[in-house]
């Protein structure tokens, strides 16, 4: 691991409030120390049009908690065993119930999305009812709530570097306070100087594989359908100015996806989507060639409950999606509606109509029979023929004896046959720097480190299970509380 970025001869740049990455959490911060009299600089990774992190593909909902001792006992439940202190939970429900009057006092339209029943991740759970789950504007999705974010810090003079980088923290000798962040440029180093405070808003590790093999249970490798440039940067920088991790063992994930070589991030599979009902025959087998779970199930964020616990759901790699011509020939096998993820969003690939551009590039394999197709994807001929004439059985009874599948329950009859390797996908990592009610990064012993402040997904709240709009919900109410602190920080020099 380096070292601490070196105190530099000269700053190239200063603020009072330096942020590092401009997502939600970055610009709900950015606009907080802004509002409160700050000077403020933001770093961020991406080229200019590709800012905005996971937030600017999200699904566009937050979450507004309330009353504050519901919300207390609802995010409690969902911290389970692997607890966040009571300060903690405290200063998250306190602050998550005025997401929507603070996203109004900056010119938001807070709309409540019309089915909260079934918004409810986890309704057995005490304080359930405190789910509140919002979006910005008439429509949900399509970066609505994240153009508010980037419209707001655009009108006001709030600094953005782009396709700078932050590579390093810097630490001053003795007092161990963080007074600057090193970024980089065009190649060359940009050394800025931070009066009061810096925050460290630069999202998870879900484009880090190697962080993924360390950190994530049970993974040989994920991707994301979120932003590429979070890449764990935020967390080595912080592990070396000697801070505490929490919770890198949590994840909003695993589905199963599409990832090609050509693009960064994954492609979901239409088949796939929980209640959606195709034409055709579809299963998903793993590297034994049988099926492994019901391909449709409706999971918690990746998370589904077996045996009397919440566990990540089971995802053998490779993966392959079987499919046979009627559903390969009824439309698109890709979700291409542009409400969510980086590749319909920003990357923007337009999927054929009839699968065929697909299936020249290779992403999707053909052959006349299901034992034809089991060599082209590395898989044992006679066990896929089996596994395929299992689930036709069971078409015909209407009963998947093996996993209780109840949707799209048509046999892979038709040929030719096609089949997607399909990836263990996520939406983000939770894991990152502990940060304690002020936002402030811990060290181990749980004393702040001086100046450094963090918001967001990097070291999110979520330590085990994860309600939808969450993310972008603790987004709001940690990138006000840390936004606030750090510009009431005391000039250091
Ligand atoms: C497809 C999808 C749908 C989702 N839907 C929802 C939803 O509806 N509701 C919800 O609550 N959550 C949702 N989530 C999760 C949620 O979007 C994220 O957890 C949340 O937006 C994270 O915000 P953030 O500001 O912490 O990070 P991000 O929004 O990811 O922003 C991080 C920024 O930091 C930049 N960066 C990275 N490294 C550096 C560096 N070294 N220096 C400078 N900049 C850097 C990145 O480029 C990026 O702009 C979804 C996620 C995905 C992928």
């Amino acid at each position: 691991m380096s070292l601490p970025s070196k105190f530099p001869e000269q700053w190239d740049k200063q603020a009072d409030v330096v942020i590092v990455g401009f997502g939600g959490a970055g610009a709900t911060a950015a606009i907080t120390a802004q509002e409160a009299g700050a000077t403020v600089l933001i770093l961020e990774k991406a080229p200019q049009g590709q800012e905005g992190g996971n937030t600017r593909v999200a699904g566009q909902g937050y979450l507004n908690a309330t009353p504050v001792n519901e919300a207390i006992d609802y995010f409690n439940a969902l911290c389970g065993p692997y607890t966040v202190s009571q300060e903690v939970v405290r200063a998250w429900a306190d602050e998550i119930g005025q997401n929507n009057d603070w996203l109004k006092s900056i010119g938001g339209d807070p709309q409540e999305h019309q089915h909260p029943p079934a918004g409810i991740e986890f309704p057995e759970f005490p304080g359930s009812e405190s789910t509140h789950k919002f979006h910005e504007g008439p429509v949900v999705g399509y970066s609505n709530t994240w153009k508010l974010f980037e419209r707001v810090v655009n009108e006001r003079e709030i600094e953005v570097l782009y396709e700078a980088p932050a590579v390093g923290l810097i630490q001053r000798d003795g007092t161990g306070e963080i007074v600057g962040v090193r970024a980089e440029q065009g190649g060359r180093p940009v050394y800025v100087k931070a009066n009061r405070a810096v925050i460290l808003t630069c999202g998870g590790f879900e484009n880090n594989q190697e962080m993924i093999r360390n950190y994530l249970p049970g993974l040989p490798y994920c991707y994301t359908s979120g932003s590429p440039y979070n890449e764990g940067d935020g967390v080595r920088m912080a592990m070396e100015v000697g801070a505490d991790l929490w919770h890198m063992n949590n994840f909003a994930g695993p589905s199963m996806a599409l990832k090609v070589p050509e693009y960064r991030t994954t492609f979901s599979m239409i088949a796939l989507h929980f209640a959606k009902e195709m034409p055709g025959g579809m299963i998903v087998v793993g590297p034994d060639a049988t099926r492994f779970a019901d391909e449709k199930r409706k999971t918690s964020h990746g998370k589904v409950y077996e045996s009397g616990r919440w566990g990540a759901l089971s995802t053998p790699c490779p993966m392959h999606m079987i499919v046979d011509h009627t559903l390969f020939s009824s439309g698109p096998l890709y979700d291409k509606e542009p409400r969510s993820g980086w590749n319909t969003m920003v990357d923007r690939y337009d999927w054929s109509e009839d699968n065929n551009a697909e299936l020249t590039k290779g992403w999707i394999k053909k052959a006349d029979t299901i034992a034809g197709l089991a060599p082209a994807i590395g898989l044992d001929a006679a066990t896929l023929e089996r596994t395929v004439s299992r689930w036709n059985e069971h078409c015909a009874k209407a009963d998947d004896l093996d996993f209780g599948r109840t949707l799209m329950l048509q046999p892979v009859v038709k040929a030719p046959f096609y089949a997607l390797e399909l990836s263990p996908s996520m939406l983000n990592t939770q894991g990152g720097p502990r940060r304690n009610g002020k936002s402030q990064v811990v060290r181990p012993d749980g004393s702040p480190l001086p100046r450094l402040y963090s918001a967001g997904e990097l070291g999110s709240m979520y330590s085990y299970l994860y309600q939808g709009t969450g993310n972008i919900g603790e987004c709001l109410a940690f990138g006000r509380i840390s936004g606030r602190n750090a510009a009431a920080e005391q000039p250091w020099g």
